[in-house]
């Protein structure tokens, strides 16, 4: 049973807690906190919030309307492992504080609403996300140099294959190529106790947890398995996963990013996500004896996802970074098509036992500097669209993509190749995501004016590579 507020305030009572960490996430997908008096928190703390100054996060208040409240969830609370003085964290979403309506630009907030659409559309009553971010460690260069610097470069870092620089043979002592990652026992992998540690500690807040193992790219990736869970939950996971990995990282002297495309000619860093209908308790993704065993509303879905992909791309895959993950020939999916079991096309079905619970599409194109709860939504919003309009997502395709010639991928349409393209692609095509009033046309306004921002920020900056071509050219 999930808790209540009676549940947290009792808890605060007789635990003695003095002090109550409220989190929230921000447009980026961002951990922000204010740390509170635990006397401070009652029981209309749990409907009208508490006041904050919201002007000075990315994206969200003007100066002058600055007021908001955050609003704990009490089902989200937890002791916070990294404090030394015991505090209950409990996560967040933000209201306005006067109407005590949703604030429209909060990321936990749009996710209700779009579950609250998808009630009210009768195509199903629970959604399920399975999400796998993957992620780098890389020794804390700022921690190690002793120099206080604040920016971190790749070029820093010093590893040949940062400048796709590889030794050619020789004795590499133990250390693992590129791409060769997946997934080799220690000496190699030098990070056994790191993620044993961040996985039990995931256990330890009731996050259900799987596995965890070294990742492909061999510059240090990873990833931690847990187990599918309903939208909003999946997403605060996502969030706790995040906070997590960075902090026992940094315990140990290291730094974790969960950046698309840390490595130049390494696997780039991507969150797979596993996504599944429900109606009445009952499964709505299995079909018997179709293809892969989807049902039709299966299939309406993962047309939605990959006729809207392009657009929804600007949330699954929201950096400039992204689109250099989004390459052939480093397992991140850029064809828009579904495959029963193959890893080059963008939704996969994974193959599941006979059981219809099991039964879900696996989008892989997106990445881990998402944020979880638009993402979702999005995904979500595109597949509902595709089961009200009956799209159609035409057959399966079972070869391997990576390997067909030229003249027979071009018939087959691929993601945007930049977040320039993506968000062109999110100013077309932005009406499924606005039904219900799920996503305003000012959030979505504004996130394509704070990523144009972004895009613009690189497009001014000479790259490090152009040196190269083009110095003494
Ligand atoms: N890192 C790969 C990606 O970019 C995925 C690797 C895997 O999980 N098989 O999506
Ligand atoms: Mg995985
Ligand atoms: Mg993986
Ligand atoms: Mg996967």
């Amino acid at each position: 049973m999930s808790k209540t507020s009676q549940d947290v305030l009792r808890q605060i009572k007789d635990e003695g807690i003095e002090l109550i960490d409220l989190k929230f996430t921000d447009l980026h997908g961002k951990w922000q906190h204010l740390t509170v008096a635990s006397d401070l928190i009652e029981e209309s703390s749990f409907t009208e919030g508490l006041a904050f100054d919201g002007s000075s996060i990315r994206g969200w208040k003007a100066i002058n309307e600055s007021d908001m409240a955050m609003v704990p969830d009490p089902s989200t609370s937890w002791i916070d492992p990294f404090y030394h003085h015991k505090t209950l964290s409990l996560i967040c979403s933000i209201q306005e504080p006067r109407s005590g309506e949703p604030y429209a630009r909060c990321p936990r907030a749009l996710a209700q609403k779009a579950l609250d659409y998808l009630g009210s559309t009768s195509v199903a009553d629970a959604a399920f996300f399975g999400p796998e971010p993957e992620f780098f460690i890389f020794d804390d260069v700022r921690y190690n140099s002793g120099e206080g610097s604040s920016f971190y470069s790749v070029d820093t870092i010093e590893a040949p294959w940062n400048s796709g620089r590889v030794e050619e043979g020789g004795n590499l002592g133990y250390k693992i190529q590129l791409k060769e990652g997946y997934f080799p026992v220690s000496p190699n992998d030098t990070a056994q106790d790191m993620r044993s540690e961040m996985l039990l500690l995931m256990g330890e807040l009731g996050i259900p947890i799987e596995k965890h193992h070294h990742e492909v790219a061999g510059a240090g990736q990873h990833e931690l398995g847990m187990k599918f869970a309903p939208l909003i939950n999946a997403a605060d996971n996502v969030m706790i996963y995040k906070y997590i990995v960075r902090n026992v990282a940094k315990k140990y002297g290291k730094t974790a990013t969960f950046m698309p495309k840390p490595v130049f000619n390494d696997n780039g860093t991507g969150m797979h996500v596993h996504q599944s209908l429900w109606k009445g308790g009952q499964p709505l993704f299995y079909g018997e004896g179709t293809y892969a065993n989807l049902s039709q509303t299966a299939k309406w879905y993962i047309g939605g996802i990959l006729k809207h992909a392009p657009s929804f791309l600007a949330f699954t895959n929201p950096t400039t970074n992204s689109y250099k993950r989004l390459v052939p020939g480093f397992e991140a999916p850029v064809n828009l098509v579904y495959s029963q079991g193959n890893r080059s096309a963008a939704v996969r079905i994974p193959l599941t036992g006979p059981s219809p619970k099991a039964k879900r599409l696996e989008f892989r194109s997106g990445d881990a500097l998402a944020n979880p709860y638009i993402a979702f939504s999005a995904m979500m919003m595109a597949g509902i669209d595709g089961i009200k309009n009956q799209i159609d997502p035409g057959d399966g395709v079972d070869v391997d993509l990576f390997e067909l010639p030229s003249e027979e991928l071009s018939k087959i349409d691929t993601v945007p190749s930049s977040l320039n393209d993506a968000l062109e692609a999110l100013k077309n095509d932005s009406q499924y995501l606005t039904e219900g009033g799920v996503f305003t046309e000012d959030f979505i306004n504004n996130w394509i004016e704070l990523k144009y921002e972004e895009v613009q920020q690189l497009r001014q900056r000479p790259h490090p590579h152009e040196f190269t071509v083009y110095y003494d050219a």
